[in-house]
Order: structure tokens, then sequence, then C-alpha cells
């Protein structure tokens, strides 16, 4: 167990005398760069200054950070490593339940497994019990932004931004729309689920200070008629609100998509005519593209939520990351919970990677470079970030960003005689963890809200 060293001199920050909070350590921090060109850049005597309002005013060396900022609180990290708070793109609160749970392919698993789980959502008491678990455990898994899909009830999606509220994550959230293809207990009209999105969106949207944001969550084509999609699209737009849905995950998703909707040129076509192609969209998955369809959703600037161990979990296919990346599309990291079995962002960064060289293996000859640990990294922090248009807010250590952080034990990474040789080994041992990544602090806007073997809160 590391213990932070509090070095309680209560000082000021001697431009501003506003109190400041110094986090020292080593500091892996994103570069500003795209899914184009992921890199990492590693500060071994690293500093962090946090204001009180949870703002960064600084990142560097600990040496410049003690000229500029004298008698500050100092929360040192030793042994240990300061990476920024990782991101889900895509991930359902009300599956949490059957993570790890379930066979077959993604219709029948659905069917079977988690339409009757996202029914017992229509009691209050055991959504919000749900919610609450559901964003303790993801802080203590070092996840400080998720992209969120609630249950289709207005109340569970309710109490699940009471719970994110409490609980201190940044999330973007919304109630799933279906209005057909489902349980009738999981399906409202197009006007009750746009009116309950938008009675939502106004209680929610920007709440505390933007941490909690609304999103228009239309399940997928599959649940949701042409009417609904349209009115969301038109919402979207007028609303200037962020879009979740799902693309192109299941061979058998894409002939059912095309039997539904036989005057669509394609999937992403059906997107496109109902108006839900944004630059504010998040699209799960997206496995099984054209190229006219990846150019489609390029020109709408669409970013997409790559979910490798669901992919894998429910046999749906391989994403074609590399490619994707060089086109130059806004990607994040989603753990799909629970088509993928774990909330972990670091589970799925391993995934990622491995899930490019399945894609190699499968395409012999066409290889592309399979993405390294550092780059996962990038993808699972300022890539996911950037897929959600909060790339100026949180993803990276910058100055003006909100500080939200992990702070990661080494000793848990390695066998004790084993020694780091490179940067790039360390983040390869993040990423690969030998006994399982090992998160002992998660910070929003500079706020402790997880300390393993703690309750914080
Ligand atoms: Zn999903």
């Amino acid at each position: 167990m590391l213990l932070p060293i509090h070095l309680t001199l209560y000082v000021k920050n001697k431009k501003t005398m506003s109190v400041v909070r110094l986090y020292a350590g080593l500091i892996i921090n994103p570069l500003e760069t795209s899914s184009a060109a992921p890199h990492l850049d590693y500060i071994p005597d690293g500093c962090l200054i946090v204001d009180e309002h949870g703002t960064i005013q600084f990142v560097g060396t600990l040496t410049d950070a003690t000229m500029r900022f004298a008698e500050t609180q100092i929360q040192r990290f030793d042994n240990a490593v300061i990476l920024p708070g990782l991101v889900d793109t895509h991930v359902h609160l009300p599956q949490y339940q059957a993570a790890a749970v379930g066979t077959g392919e993604l219709l029948e698993w659905l069917n079977a497994y988690i339409f009757p789980l996202e029914a017992r959502f229509v009691d209050e008491q055991y959504a919000r019990v749900q919610a609450e678990r559901f964003f303790r455990d993801a802080l203590a898994v070092g996840t400080t932004t998720m992209s969120v899909y609630c249950s289709s009830h207005k109340i569970a999606t309710h109490v699940a931004f009471e719970a994110a509220l409490n609980a201190g994550v940044r999330v973007c959230m919304g109630k799933t729309m279906m209005d057909t293809g489902a349980p009738d207990t999981l399906l409202s009209t197009p006007v009750q689920n746009i009116q309950d999105s938008m009675e939502l969106a106004t209680r929610w949207h920007g709440a505390d200070g933007g941490r909690l944001q609304y999103t228009l969550t239309p399940r997928f084509a599959g649940s949701c008629s042409w009417k609904l999609m349209l009115e969301c699209g038109n919402v979207a737009k007028t609303e200037g609100l962020r879009v979740q849905t799902h693309l192109a995950e299941n061979p058998s998703e894409l002939a059912f998509i095309a039997e539904l909707f036989p005057h669509a040129a394609s999937y992403t076509d059906v997107y496109e005519q109902t108006g839900l192609l944004t630059e504010k969209t998040i699209l799960a998955h997206s496995i099984y593209l054209s190229g006219e369809e990846r150019s489609l959703l390029k020109e709408r600037n669409c970013a997409i939520a790559h979910c490798p161990c669901s992919n894998r979990f429910l046999q749906s296919g391989v994403m074609p990351l590399r490619s994707m990346m060089n086109q130059g599309f806004r990607i994040g990291l989603g753990s799909d919970v629970a088509g993928g079995f774990s909330l972990s962002m670091m589970n799925e960064a391993r995934e990622a990677a491995e899930s490019s060289k399945t894609w190699n293996i499968l395409h012999r000859g066409g290889e592309l470079p399979a993405l390294s640990a550092e780059e996962a990294l990038w993808l699972a922090t300022l890539g996911g970030a950037q897929a959600l248009g909060l790339g100026d807010t949180v993803g990276s250590f910058k100055v003006g960003k909100e500080a939200d952080f992990v702070v990661v034990g080494l000793d848990a990474l390695m066998p004790r005689d084993t020694v780091f040789h490179s940067y790039p080994n360390l983040a390869a041992r993040l990423v690969y963890g030998t006994a399982g990544m090992k998160v002992e602090h998660t910070f929003v806007r500079g706020k402790e809200l997880y300390r393993r073997g703690d309750s914080v809160r």
C-alpha cells in the first residue's frame, strides 16, 4: 500500500494568493495530438499543481514548481505513476450485473440476458442501488469520465444522474430510447421518448459546472423506428446535444437493419437520413463499414467508441483500428459492459492492443503496425476525451484543464526483481500488468474520490 507523504505547509501561490495543492511523482502525459499520431510524454520528477477549483495551474518538474509556488501543500506519490483519469466512451449502467454472464451473439444475448435485466430498472430503489455501485466501482478502477447508456426508464436515468452527482464522476449520459424490437415494458412512443429525454436534459445537462451532461441515446436502428430516429436527429440539431448509438457491430445485426430499412443505402445511411450523424455523435463498434460509409462518417466528424473486449466476448468481429486511426477519426475506448466483461479501461486498452494484432493475423499480407501499449494508453485517456468533445477539459495534463487523474502503484505491476529499461516498457507494464493494475487514488477536479483500502466518501 502506498502512503502519500503529506507536507502540510499550507501556503499560497505567489501570484494569485489562492490556496493550491501540489502532487508529485512520475507523470505520464498524453501529448495533444490526434489518433493518427498518439504519443505520451513522461516527467520522472513530475509535478501537478491544482487550484481550489480543481483546475490545473502547472505541469512540469518538481524543481520548477517549488521555485514558482512556494509553501504549497504537497502530496507526493513515491513508487507510483500519475496519469490522466481514464475515459470510458461507451458503457451500459443497467447491464453491470450481467458482466461476464451469458453466451451467444448480440441479438440472442440481448433477448436472453439483457432486456430482462434492464426491465428491473422500473424499480427506483433498485435503480439507485445499482447506479451507486456502478460509479463507485468505476472510480475504483481509475475511470473518471464515462459515456453512459441508462435503461429506458426516465426515473432510473434521473437517479443515475443523482448517483453520478454524489459520486463525483464525470458523465455524458442518457435514457436509452426504444420504441420497437424489445419487450413492451422497455418501449415507449417516439413522443414520450423525446419528451422524457428533454425533461432529463433540462434538469441535468451542464449540472455541476458541466461535469454532468446529457446525451441523446437512441439504442440502435433495430430498436428505434424511423420516426423516433428522425425526431431524435431534429432535437440533436436544435438543442446541440450529443448523440450516442451503436453501428455495424454484428453480421446478423447488419442483415436485420437492411431488412428493416430497405430504402437506405447502408446502415450508416439510416443514421445519415435521420439526421443522427453530427460532430457530437459517438458511434460504438463500427466494425463492418464500407469505404463510402467511413468517408461519410469522417465528413460528418463523428467519433468512434472502439469496444474490443465486447467485440470478442459477443463474437462480433475485429474492428480495423489502425486504418481508422490513420484516417484521422476521433477514437476512444469503450468497455461496453456488459458486452465487455470489465469496467477497467486498462483491460480495454490491453484488449485494443491485442485486437489489433488479431486483425493482422486475419489479414496476412495486409498488416499495419499493431497498436502499442503507449498508443492504447493514449486512446484510453486523451483519445476518449477528444471522442466525447471533452479534449479541452480533461484527458491530459495541461494548464487550464480540469485535474482528473489516477495514481497507480508500481509495486503491483511487476515481480520485484524486474527493472524498467525504458518508458515504453513502463507503459506496457501498466497495460499488461502481471498482477493487474492497482489504482491507489482517483481524483476528479483535484478532489480525491477513491483511495484503495479506504472509503473517502
Ligand atoms: Zn453497447
